[in-house]
């Protein structure tokens, strides 16, 4: 069978393993610097969905993605689509709403634009509340910060956004478009901050202030990107997709526990 959802026909979907973890991935469509396309994280998502779906394709089922996130605050940037998050959260509880009522009982929705992290937490907790399934928002950094770290060329603050990381893994995916030329570093890191850190590696520090994104960058770069090769993306990738499975996994083998109305 098919890891593809929308490959299935209705008498698979009712057929189907419904202990397989379905897979979302929710991005944006954005500025990223002068060297990469908007689609940045939407490629970089859907293929990390895809490496996982190649490593366990007995185990997952992936939905066609959302290429669009929360982002508002990047449209002084030509190219930006933006959604308001009271409609990324009405429209993802939709979906798993949807899934949750085919059957299926264990969803992760996998972020891969920052500023979308909190809407998805709490899309995964509303369904959880609202349908009694188990669905688990990640955002991919997150899962294998410290192999990222240990792969990394970069200083802190490298790694933020159309940064070393992403930079690397487009390169590695489609090398065709990324224009090198145009990459330039824009590492805004404050040593002096105790709370306030862009890397993703640090998870976006431990308070979070975000800013209209053309106060903080004159490109839409915050990052390194000169230090992205696409040797060092294959491994990102690889880390992701190692990070993700794992958490599939995880997931797969959490118990469904009955709950107990103590009124
Ligand atoms: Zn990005």
């Amino acid at each position: 069978m098919t890891t593809e959802y929308a490959q299935l026909t209705w008498e698979e979907v009712r057929a189907a393993d419904k202990d397989r973890v379905i897979l979302l991935n929710v991005s944006a469509t954005e500025d990223h610097g002068p060297h990469l396309p908007l689609d940045t994280d939407a490629v970089i998502g859907q293929a990390i969905l895809e490496g996982v779906a190649e490593r366990a394709p007995e185990e997952v089922f992936l939905v066609p993605p959302l290429p669009y996130g929360l982002n508002e605050h990047h449209k002084d940037f030509p190219g930006v689509i933006w959604i308001q998050p009271e409609t990324l959260l009405a429209f993802l509880t939709d979906i798993t709403h949807s899934l949750a009522h085919h059957g299926f009982r264990r969803i992760l929705l996998l972020n891969s634009h920052g500023s979308n992290h909190p809407v998805l937490d709490l899309a995964a907790r509303k369904t959880v509340i609202e349908s009694e399934v188990i669905c688990v928002a990640a955002s991919y950094w997150n899962l294998c910060k410290d192999r990222l770290r240990s792969l990394r060329r970069s200083s802190p603050g490298g790694i933020a956004h159309a940064g070393e990381m992403e930079t690397a893994l487009y390169a590695h995916l489609h090398p065709d478009r990324v224009h090198w030329e145009r990459a330039v570093d824009r590492n805004l890191h404050r040593p002096a901050s105790r709370f306030f850190h862009l890397d993703l590696t640090e998870g976006g520090g431990r308070a979070m202030l975000m800013r209209w994104w053309s106060e903080e960058s004159p490109d839409g770069t915050m990052g390194e990107p000169t230090q992205a090769d696409p040797a060092t993306g294959q491994q990102f990738l690889e880390a992701a997709v190692e990070a993700t499975t794992a958490l599939v996994r995880e997931i797969r083998a959490l118990p469904i526990l009955p709950r107990r109305d103590h009124h």
